[in-house]
């Protein structure tokens, strides 16, 4: 899948409509269309980055600013206390469906374990 095609580059474009949380110069982050617990983010480079086999010398900075932004965030909804998850899936045996880089920010309920699926 080329970067014009991913559904989060028509995003960053405004090509295609979301809910917009939060944006800079460097990322947005949108509530995810299909969400997982109460507070479901997505954030999301405005830099293409197919997945996090692509974080290098170069980016790496970008990455440490996605996951700040994430706990900034969490900080502003409140989750922060109670506590929230973040998650990077990369390929297939995480289930990544959309590739271009972005993390999820899930909270607002208990989470459970995540090791529950050895
Ligand atoms: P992943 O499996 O990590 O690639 O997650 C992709 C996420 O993007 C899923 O949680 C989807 O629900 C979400 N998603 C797909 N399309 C949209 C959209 N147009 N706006 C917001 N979130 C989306």
């Amino acid at each position: 899948m080329t970067e014009e095609q991913t559904i989060f580059h028509k995003i960053i474009q405004g090509k295609i409509k979301a809910d917009i949380i939060y944006q800079d110069k460097y990322l947005m982050a949108i509530k995810d269309i299909n969400p997982q617990s109460p507070v479901h983010i997505l954030i999301i480079p405005k830099t293409y980055i197919p997945n996090s086999n692509y974080i290098n010398k170069t980016n790496k900075k970008l990455f440490g600013y996605m996951f700040y932004i994430a706990i900034k965030i969490a900080k502003k909804i409140k989750i922060d206390k109670d506590g929230y998850r973040i998650i990077l899936n990369c390929n297939k045996n995480a289930g990544q469906e959309i590739f271009y880089l972005h993390i999820h920010l899930l909270g607002g309920k208990n989470l459970g374990t995540l090791l529950n699926n050895k």
